[in-house]
């Protein structure tokens, strides 16, 4: 059975950036990504807001950049799912889809998946005026009317800081009552840039190349209606890429990994980074200095238990 000094399970700027400091550090390790590299980035137009291109630079572009930085390193590159985490007090065993393999360390940084609403328009529209990262995108749309879906704390705290860069929010909300907290709803309620619309859901986007409004539906009066805009934020929740983690895990109420700010889990010798922690701020640069961190701490590690 193939043994790692480290194994990193994910190939997005958590992991590459994990591999990274790890290789430069002489470490043997093993990296598995179930697809091919890239990881979230891949799925993203054009990024605005990582230090270093003030021009923007398209998705795919940035993983070529940081993936050409693996490349004078000689590693296990492992193209398989992991599906399970045996842990153990010196070696942890990672079950993937046929086989195993061991590991002293292990680096989790397997990201997150926004929730979609699974309505048509939606994939094809996605980068095109569907998001789901106020952060990301929402400084495309500067001084244009756009909508924001949802009703949890998410969909709140997302609408009141795009409300700073926006000109109007139309807060689009299938029932008639908010379920976030209520600090939030004071404040989007007393917000002269959103307009939320109850009792309302959204059944297609529409637009040829981009997007150009939004046919809605009142679940109440089952009235239709057309809603023109060019920008639509989905905030409808966010899923850890888990199911595999060891039994002893620690994650919060949605499954995200706790971590210390060493990017420590509960588990000795099992480390997180990125998207699949438990925390706020999720972006390609938030990812990479996670994932940093956390083969840092990995290195330490080792060298206080061999
Ligand atoms: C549409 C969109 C636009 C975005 N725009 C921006 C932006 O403009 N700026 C910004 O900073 N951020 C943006 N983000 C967020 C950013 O992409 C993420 O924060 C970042 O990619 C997180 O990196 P990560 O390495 O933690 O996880 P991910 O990028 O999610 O990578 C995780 C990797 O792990 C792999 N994996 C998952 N489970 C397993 C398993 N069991 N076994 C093996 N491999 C597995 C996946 O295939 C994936 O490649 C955007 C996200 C999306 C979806």
């Amino acid at each position: 059975m193939k043994d790692y000094e480290s194994l990193i399970i994910g190939g997005g700027p958590a992991g590459i950036t994990a591999a990274l400091y790890l290789l430069r550090a002489g470490i043997n390790i093993g990296w598995v990504e179930k697809l091919a590299p890239g990881g979230q980035v891949l799925m993203t137009e054009d990024i605005e807001n990582y230090p270093g291109f003030p021009e923007g630079i398209k998705g795919y572009e940035l993983i070529d950049k940081l993936t050409a930085h693996l490349d004078p390193f000689d590693f296990d590159k492992i193209r398989d799912e992991v599906v399970g985490i045996e842990a153990h007090p010196s070696t942890h065993k990672v079950k993937l889809s046929e086989r195993e393999v061991t590991a002293k360390t292990v680096i989790i940084c397997t990201g997150a998946k926004w929730k979609h609403l699974g309505i048509p328009g939606e994939d094809r529209l996605m980068g095109r005026g569907v998001s789901y990262c106020a952060l990301c995108d929402g400084n495309f749309f500067r001084n244009q009317d756009v909508a924001c879906i949802g009703g949890g704390d998410t969909a709140l705290e997302e609408s009141l800081y795009l409300s700073k860069l926006v000109r109007k929010i139309y807060l689009i909300h299938r029932r008639d009552a908010f379920r976030g907290a209520k600090v939030y709803q004071d404040k989007v309620l007393n917000n002269p840039k959103i307009e939320v619309l109850y009792d309302t859901i959204a059944t297609e986007f529409k637009g040829d190349t981009d997007l150009e409004g939004i046919s809605l539906k009142n679940v109440k009066t089952q009235d239709e209606s057309f809603l023109n805009v060019n920008g639509a934020f989905v905030f409808i929740g966010l899923n850890p890429a888990g199911g595999f983690y060891p039994k002893e895990m620690e994650t919060d109420s949605l499954g995200f990994i706790k971590t210390d700010p060493e990017m420590m889990t509960n588990v000795p010798g099992i480390f997180a980074a990125g998207d699949i922690r438990s925390k706020h701020c999720r972006q390609v640069s938030t990812a990479v200095g996670d994932g940093a961190t956390a083969a840092y701490s990995a290195q330490f590690y080792l060298e206080q238990n061999s």
